[in-house]
């Protein structure tokens, strides 16, 4: 008899610390939430790149950029280097950065692009849609290019077939 109710404190108790520990974990969790949506509600927009005009871009056998925004100061020079990081080769896979004009359609653009490999997919008709572009990269190659932007909102994209899709960005000049 004694040892049932040895048994069934400690069954208790453990229940009581189970209870406890519980109750302090969903605290926890909820003044984590809070924190978060505190901090957040300020500045609701994802970007937290850093304004700079020197921009080191990487892109590698997975299709992706490294940098999805990049914050300029508008009309003053921008230097930015594309680095290939990958290693499959330069026919299947190459990246280049091509900054668009304002109000370009990236669809249509990457159309004409994919069709153009004599101009390293750069469509000649296109031009005036380019405002500026690195060179296109095999494994290991880099191309550093300067340039200003006056201020906007710019998309930029790889013209390699089928990269625009997940090889995409947006560059805001302020
Ligand atoms: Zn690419």
């Amino acid at each position: 008899m004694e040892r049932l109710v040895i048994m069934y404190v400690f069954v208790l108790a453990s229940f009581l610390i189970a209870c406890t520990s519980g109750n302090k974990q969903k605290d926890e969790s909820s003044s984590t939430i809070d924190t978060a949506t505190q901090s957040e509600s300020p500045a609701p927009s994802t970007d937290n790149a850093a304004v700079s005009n020197n921009i080191e871009l990487t892109g590698n056998d997975q299709m992706k950029y490294n940098i999805n925004l990049i914050r300029v100061k508008a009309g003053d020079k921008v230097t930015l280097t594309l680095k290939n990081i990958g290693t499959m080769p330069k026919e299947a896979m190459a990246h280049n950065f091509i900054l668009l004009a304002l109000g370009t359609d990236i669809e249509k653009f990457a159309m004409k692009a994919m069709v153009s490999k004599e101009t390293d997919y750069i469509p000649s008709t296109e031009k005036s849609a380019v405002l500026a572009h690195t060179k296109l990269n095999g494994p290991g190659e880099s191309d550093t290019i300067e340039f200003t932007a006056p201020k906007g909102e710019y998309d930029y994209i790889c013209s390699f077939p089928g990269h625009y899709a997940t090889m995409k960005g947006k560059l805001i000049a302020e």
